[in-house]
């Protein structure tokens, strides 16, 4: 009898647990992270890694969507790409990286990656209606990011779940494609690849050949559903992205992995057409359509 309790109390604790470890989460830490040079900070929702000297992959494994902002820094200031989801603060993680003034840019401004936006003075905007829409804030996204099983572990002490929403933002200068950010010792050239959503940009920094394709390429499932979508956008823009020249020595994407081989442009290209001509079989989920190919999926309507 006098143990009974403490049963009670085991089996509380390890069902607790499992409420906390849905199966996405099992399978972290990603393979690939084995082979990155991880930046010690003190931080329990925020992993740091050196990409390259100067750039710092910041990535969210706690929540289900793995995002990863990035900061780039030059030898005059630094460019945040992305904020993140806005559950940890990453203007603390930013401020132990570097002193350089920090401006932001989001690869595109869905939820996931400009919830802390409006920590900052000083953030860069695509000119289109989209940006200026979702500047405003809302609520419904991110509280979907809450849902059961798309949190693995804790959120961080103090977190809001009720309150949690994206906060609005202030966008203090308007880009376009072409467009360049000169960060000393090194400059950004804005690519408009619109398709995933009308102002999604990939950032290419030619001299170290690097391409940050937001949410264009990633390795993992493609989100290609919502209404905000354009998929002949995608095409093209996938392949303006495939023929860049010089070619990128590496693909730096805002979700799951920080590194991926610029040989997947080409691939994705070929990949998207096939779906579009009826030639690849879907797997239906949830009235979701998901083609799969190695290594990445597109998930659409
Ligand atoms: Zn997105």
């Amino acid at each position: 009898m006098k143990c009974f309790p403490i049963l009670i109390l085991i089996t509380c604790f390890t069902l607790s647990l499992a409420a906390q470890k849905p199966d996405w989460c099992k399978k972290l830490p990603r393979p690939a992270y084995a082979k990155l040079e991880r930046v010690p900070i003190a931080n329990n929702w925020f992993e740091v890694y050196k990409i390259r000297p100067g750039v710092f992959a910041i990535y969210e494994p706690h929540q289900f969507e793995e995002v990863i902002s990035y900061l780039i820094a030059g030898s005059n200031r630094a460019l945040l790409v992305d904020t993140g989801m806005g559950i940890g603060n990453i203007k603390e993680v930013v401020e132990k990286l570097t002193t350089l003034p920090v401006s932001v840019l989001n690869s595109h401004t869905h939820n996931d990656h400009v919830g802390d936006n409006w920590r900052f003075n000083d953030i860069y905007g695509m000119d289109t209606a989209f940006t200026r829409a979702n500047a405003r804030g809302s609520k419904t996204d991110a509280q979907a990011e809450l849902a059961p099983g798309e949190i693995c572990g804790s959120l961080p002490k103090g977190f809001d779940s009720k309150a949690y929403s994206t906060k609005p933002f202030r966008i203090t200068h308007w880009l376009n494609g072409g467009d360049k950010i000169n960060l000393g010792g090194r400059t950004l050239e804005v690519i408009a690849t619109p398709g995933h959503t009308p102002d999604a940009i990939a950032l290419f920094d030619a001299q170290n050949r690097l391409l940050f394709t937001g949410d264009s390429f990633y390795l993992g499932p493609i989100y290609l559903y919502r209404p905000e979508t354009d998929l002949d956008a995608y095409v093209s823009s996938m392949q303006k992205l495939a023929a860049l020249a010089p070619h990128p020595e590496l693909l730096l994407p805002s979700h799951n992995v920080p590194v991926a081989d610029p040989a997947y442009l080409p691939r994705v290209v070929t990949a998207i057409q096939e779906v579009r001509q009826g030639e690849i079989k879907p797997i239906v989920t949830d009235g979701k359509h998901e083609y799969v190919f190695k290594d990445f999926s597109f998930l659409m309507r």
